[in-house]
């Protein structure tokens, strides 16, 4: 055989199909899909153009809008995790020098600082002590002391700390003071009554990976009218083209308008959210909401139980689909996920930014939001409390 005359020979690693061994990921995301929405990505690929694929495109829409609760027409998925979805929210709605007020109790409000700024917006944090949320009158406070303020962005479920942010009234108040309301939603859409428009809120994005149970690539956003009002108004040029939806929005459909290539579309990923939505749309997003909380109360039964506390303190301020649990004096935190991955291959996280080295997380996300998951992770957390001389046998 004639020797080749490539620069580099192919890596010597192992060309057999991928082997993946199954886990049980019930870390802050992402969670473990159900096997219809694993089965959807493998369904034939589409070109990102053909009218099949327009149809598949429409029918998430449509669940997405029913998921947020919403009939904002700029209403899809980005192609992209729940940053890209972050930042495609800023680049359309922040125009260089806007000023905006950024709730900070955790790393997705310290994100959005630095998101937000390098966009040009002119920051103003507004902080809370993490594991805290934000009250009605501090939002009333920050607008006042800020006249001007162009959006208001708080973090419905924020993940590093596990609090779940009220958004009763915040929506009303923004508005008659002017400004905006922009929320992250990635750990709440689809597990946390969220209503879009009932609560008037302006600038949502999500993730798939979380509640949905899809896997990661194909992260919802919707805008309110008053927000593509704002894109309308802009006197500068949105600074992504990827993510301009002036752009994108053709290809969605937004508006009624006519289909544009933009971008390739993500076209398994979305066959895979369509999947997801469609099942929450079977279950009913009440009865999909009302599974995470049920869950969530026997998880804080079962903590307590095993003689854990949780970080949050205020019973309302604790976010039903990623719990902290404080790390016990004398435990080495990362243990007890080592242990739980090699002996169950069971994913917890330990903290993330404020709460890194304090807590662990555990998501009670989408397919895992079932009393077989919470029960084994119960059994298996006692398993490793014990291995880690927390509990005596
Ligand atoms: N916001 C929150 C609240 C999150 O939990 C996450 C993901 N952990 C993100 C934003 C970012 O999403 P992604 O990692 O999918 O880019």
């Amino acid at each position: 055989m004639e020797s080749s005359k490539l620069k580099y020979a192919p890596p010597s690693i192992s060309t057999s199909p991928i082997e993946v061994p199954a886990k049980i990921l019930m870390g802050p995301g992402p969670s473990t899909p159900h096997p219809r929405v694993l089965q959807a990505g493998a369904a034939p690929l589409l070109g990102h153009m053909h009218p099949e694929f327009f149809r598949i495109m429409d029918d998430t829409q449509a669940w997405l809008r029913y998921g947020f609760q919403t009939s904002n027409t700029a209403t899809l998925a980005v192609s992209g995790t729940g940053h890209a979805a972050m930042e495609m929210a800023v680049a359309n709605t922040v125009e260089p020098g806007d000023q905006v007020i950024v709730g900070v109790n955790g790393i997705w409000g310290e994100r959005m600082t630095d998101i937000a700024a390098r966009f040009g917006a002119k920051v103003i944090p507004m902080e809370t002590k993490p594991g805290t949320v934000f009250s009605y009158e501090d939002v009333k406070a920050a607008l006042e002391k800020n006249p001007g303020t162009k959006i208001v962005f708080v973090v419905h479920g924020e993940s590093s700390t596990g609090t779940l942010q009220p958004l009763a009234g915040l929506g009303k108040l923004c508005h008659e003071q002017g400004a905006l309301l922009f929320v992250d939603t990635v750990c709440t859409l689809g597990g946390v009554p969220l209503n879009v428009d009932a609560d008037e809120l302006d600038i949502v994005y999500s993730g798939s990976q979380k509640c949905l149970g899809a896997p990661p690539g194909a992260s919802p956003l919707t805008l309110s009218d008053k927000a593509t009002a704002k894109l309308a108004a802009r006197k500068t040029k949105v600074q992504s083209y990827y993510f301009d939806l002036n752009e994108v929005g053709p290809y969605w459909g937004v508006g009624g308008a006519a289909r544009k290539y933009h971008h390739t579309g993500m076209v398994s990923n979305v066959y895979q959210l369509r999947e997801a939505l469609a099942m929450l749309a079977e279950e009913g997003l009440e009865a999909a909401w009302a599974r995470h909380q049920q869950m969530a109360d026997r998880l804080y039964e079962g903590l307590k139980q095993l003689g854990l506390e949780l970080f949050v303190e205020d019973p309302a301020a604790r976010l039903p689909t990623v719990t902290t649990i404080k790390v016990p004096k004398g435990v080495n935190w990362a243990d007890v996920p080592a242990f739980l991955m090699k002996k169950y291959k069971l994913e917890i996280a330990g903290g993330l930014g404020p709460t890194a080295g304090q807590v662990w997380r555990v998501g009670i996300m989408g397919f895992n939001a079932q009393p077989r998951n919470i029960e084994l992770l119960l059994v298996a957390l006692k398993d490793a409390l014990t291995h880690v001389g927390f509990l005596k046998d």
